[in-house]
């Protein structure tokens, strides 16, 4: 096997990531969380994207965990979600006991397909959690006017949805801005990074005070630190959601060059468009698709293969020369958890056609132009020599 000189992925560092941890460290003397660069970055989040209230978390998987918290899911509530989603979607709901409800992915992406979600709602059913797959709108009008019909919560798993828009009824809006909550990523695989990261947004402001209750372990300290209550008190369950500082820092330095990144990364996702749209048009490839009601922010490139074994050789093709291409996700209603809870089998046709097909190819800010060159030869050769 040939030693990897295109990754699929590699950290963007702005380079005062250090310069802040060191500031924090030295001249805040505040290492641990809610200090002075989590309030910076939460003012960033909320003034530049319009979000209610932002709480930084130690990962979206953590901000996901907070969300079915402060939602009040009990043993036996269903949510409804995609099939083809990252694990912790899915997970943070059912360790409050929920029954999960699987939604198939669109024949033309691989997002959550909004004309079936309205079959599986029942009395039981208590929130719907989109996922914004690729940075790239859910049909938000559609989804929106269902959770108001039925009165079901609407979170938004836009992990990977920084700086994306749908364009709906209403004009431009932010992702992120339509649920009672959003969270959002800053993993280094993501746009924003801070190694491990997260965000809960919580644009309801009802849930505001308890919201920051569970982020601090059950308790009121934030408000004790504000120097409204004269102590503490254990209020509510919650836990450790809250990043330190040193984080923070870290990923405050990212949030200043979000413009440079977002250029960067939207002008490699049209290079590989460009370049596929043309060469694999008679080929049974499809490219990454972008409906007319949502905006593209970067976050990643992925082709749909004929079938998996095609996929599958792409891969090996690629690596064989170099390029780390990789799939993800195995449709979460045919994991061993899912099945293990005896649950009646289900069959969806798309989020399985894409946990076999989909390949996401080499996508960072540093990716140079002849290195993106190489990698488009080399998937251009693989479908010339077929
Ligand atoms: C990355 C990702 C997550 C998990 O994010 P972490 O910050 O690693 O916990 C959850 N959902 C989706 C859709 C993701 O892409």
């Amino acid at each position: 096997m040939a030693v990897v000189d295109i990754p699929f992925n590699k950290p963007f560092i702005s380079g005062l990531e250090l310069d802040y941890i060191k500031e924090a460290v030295e001249v805040n003397l505040n290492t641990a969380g809610n200090g002075i660069f989590t309030k910076k970055c939460h003012q960033f989040f909320e003034e530049t994207f319009g979000f209610g209230k932002c709480l930084l978390t130690t990962s979206c998987t953590d901000a996901l965990e907070m969300a079915a918290i402060l939602a009040d899911i009990q043993p036996g509530d269903e949510v409804i979600m995609p099939a083809y989603t990252f694990v912790s979607t899915a997970n943070a709901f059912a360790l409050r006991g929920a029954v999960i409800q699987f939604v198939d992915s669109c024949q033309e992406h691989p997002g959550m397909d909004e004309k079936r979600i309205e079959e599986l709602i029942n009395s039981r059913t208590k929130a719907i959690v989109v996922v914004h797959y690729a940075g790239i709108a859910v049909h938000m009008d559609k989804v929106c006017e269902l959770a108001k019909k039925h009165k079901l919560l609407l979170i938004e798993d836009a992990a990977q949805a920084i700086d994306s828009y749908y364009l709906g009824e209403n004009g431009k809006k932010a992702l992120g801005t339509f649920g009672q909550f959003a969270t959002f990523s800053f993993h280094e695989t993501k746009n924003l990074i801070s190694g491990e990261g997260g965000m809960l947004v919580i644009n309801d402001r009802n849930y505001g005070h308890r919201a920051e209750v569970i982020w601090e372990k059950g308790t009121n300290r934030a408000a004790f630190q504000r120097g409204e209550v004269h102590k503490y008190h254990w209020l509510d369950v919650g836990s450790s959601f809250l990043p330190s500082e040193l984080i923070a820092a870290f990923l405050f330095a990212q949030t200043e060059h979000l413009h440079e990144i977002q250029k960067k990364r939207i002008s490699i996702w049209e290079k590989y468009q460009n370049a596929f749209v043309k060469s694999l048009q008679n080929k049974n490839v499809k490219c990454s698709f972008i409906p007319n009601y949502a905006t593209c922010n970067g976050h990643m490139y992925y082709l749909v293969c004929s079938n998996k074994s095609e996929r599958d050789d792409l891969i090996t093709h690629l690596a064989s020369d170099g390029i780390q291409a990789v799939f993800h996700y195995q449709a979460l209603h045919k994991s061993p958890y899912i099945n293990g809870l005896n649950r009646e089998a289900q069959h969806l046709q798309y989020a399985e056609l894409y946990s076999d097909t989909l390949i996401r190819l080499p996508f960072y800010f540093g990716l140079s132009e002849a290195e993106q060159e190489r990698v488009i030869n080399a998937v251009n050769l693989f479908y010339t020599e077929k």
